[in-house]
């Protein structure tokens, strides 16, 4: 990226001066405003440059969280944006409510090339610190499964909450604007260490903390920003994906299924070696609901995906037991009575042998043989997606900063001292459920304690 700057070294005596910015596109009116410029720069004339102890680039959780935290600890912190909007990826989440944390979060939930890396911040900021944070806020939350914790109310709460953090440790949030450019400076100019150019002004700072998230939903701002500064500064980048995303189907499968859109059937997906029991969502494209999104998080180009469609029934035994029975009704019709109707009617066109020799026949004249095959067809209902969807739908971005160059500790770039990534951006990516912003958090939290 081009300086826009020259840079000289810092008279010995740093002139600061305390600076108001007011009636500024986007910037937030916190209760202390810390800016200070710094003399020592040859600058272009009419733009100021503005000192902050961390400049943090990327207001989603992760960004504003590591701003008030690093402002608490008494350090000058700015976080700019590109968005007009605050927060908008919380807003979005949890169907519009937030799941904010899960209680069982351990490093277990989240994939990485390390999966080791995530466990030291995981450690020092649990999802119960976050929820002393709920409570100071008066939020009203409820846990709706498997440790998943929703506000009651809003998202919007969330985006408040990390809002008012800000103001009352004084850190400051400037939206709508873009970022031009980043340089580092050299270690001999007092404590600033980068000078981040921007469309607003041109700013320092000592500590930089890139937090600007993955490439999931870009029409709500997401870019490959934090990459791109990756790549500037020579560090390794895990190849990213879409994840938490739906699975689109071959063209004979979406044929065959894609009318069934909008049934939602329980399920155990399996995909390399790893369950969820969680919905399927029929879609006209393919496969979507939490199963799936889950199952694409550890999914690769080619593998299969297996879908147990009746988790609680042994559904042989049962076929038996309904022949024992000397049952009449056809085999899809006692399939019905534990899947929407429509859904049995296209299984045992598509899966029952012999369909033909059999439609008419009560289920009590149907071979066991037949019946066998067909239940484990319902067991392990086996497809190979064609893909996902994408970054237009998928929840989060799988890879990202690759985790060896940075301390597991603070966040900290290995080779680059003073830079730090956090939140999303980095190659650690939660399941569905709250892990991901409880890692937005924790990462945070470790780079505040540092920055
Ligand atoms: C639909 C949806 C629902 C979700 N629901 C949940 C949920 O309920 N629970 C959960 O744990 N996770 C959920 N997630 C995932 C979660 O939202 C993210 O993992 C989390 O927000 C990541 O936080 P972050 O701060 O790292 O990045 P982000 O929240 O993505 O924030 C990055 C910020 O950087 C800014 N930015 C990007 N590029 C630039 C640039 N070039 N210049 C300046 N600023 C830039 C963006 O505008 C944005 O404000 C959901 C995601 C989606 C898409």
């Amino acid at each position: 990226m081009a300086a826009l700057y020259r840079c000289q070294p810092l008279k010995s005596s740093n002139k600061i001066q305390e600076r108001r910015r007011t009636h500024r596109p986007g910037l937030f009116q916190t209760k202390q405003i810390h800016g200070r410029s710094l003399a020592g720069f040859d600058t272009i004339p009419g733009v100021s440059q503005t000192h902050h102890d961390v400049i943090i680039i990327g207001a989603g959780g992760a960004g504003m969280f590591c701003a008030s935290r690093a402002a608490f600890r008494g350090r000058t912190a700015l976080v700019i944006d590109h968005a007009r909007k605050l927060g908008g990826k919380i807003l979005i989440s949890g169907g519009g409510r937030c799941n904010f944390t899960n209680l069982g979060a351990t490093s277990n939930q989240y994939v990485s090339q390390n999966p080791h890396f995530c466990k030291s911040a995981m450690a020092r900021f649990s999802p119960w610190d976050f929820i002393e944070l709920i409570n100071k806020h008066g939020i009203a939350y409820h846990e709706k499964k498997l440790g998943q914790q929703f506000c009651n109310e809003s998202a919007q709460q969330i985006v408040d909450l990390l809002k008012s953090e800000c103001d009352e440790s004084g850190a400051r949030i400037q939206l709508n604007t873009q970022i031009r450019s980043i340089q580092q400076l050299s270690t001999d100019r007092g404590q600033a260490r980068f000078q981040v150019g921007t469309s607003e002004d041109t700013y320092t700072c000592e500590s930089l903390v890139i937090a600007t998230g993955g490439l999931s939903i870009p029409k709500i701002g997401a870019t490959g920003f934090g990459y791109d500064v990756a790549k500037q500064f020579g560090l390794k980048l895990v190849p990213t994906r879409a994840a938490l995303d739906g699975f689109t189907l071959s063209r004979r499968d979406a044929e065959a299924f894609g009318d069934l859109a909008g049934l939602s059937v329980d399920t155990v997906t399996t995909t390399n070696g790893i369950s969820f029991r969680e919905n399927v969502l029929f879609t006209h494209a393919g496969l979507s609901g939490p199963a799936t999104l889950q199952a694409s998080l550890h999914w690769n180009k080619g593998d299969k995906v297996v879908f147990n469609l009746l988790p609680e029934l042994d559904a042989f035994e049962w076929f038996v037991s309904k022949k024992k029975a000397k049952s009449n009704s056809l085999v899809k019709n006692h399939l019905a009575e534990h899947f929407p109707a429509r859904l049995a009617e296209r299984f045992y066109e598509i899966y029952f042998p012999s369909a033909a020799q059999f439609a008419q026949t009560g289920i009590s004249n149907v071979p066991d043989a037949a019946l066998k095959e067909f239940s484990q067809h319902l067991h392990a209902w086996t497809l190979v997606p064609s893909g996902t969807v994408g970054y237009s739908k998928a929840e989060v971005t799988r890879g990202g900063v690759d985790t060896n160059e940075l301390s597991s500790k603070t966040m900290e770039c290995k080779k680059v001292p003073g830079l730090y990534f956090i939140g999303e951006v980095v190659d650690v990516t939660g399941w569905l459920g709250g892990y991901n912003f409880q890692w937005a958090w924790a990462s945070a939290a470790a780079a505040a304690a540092a920055v």
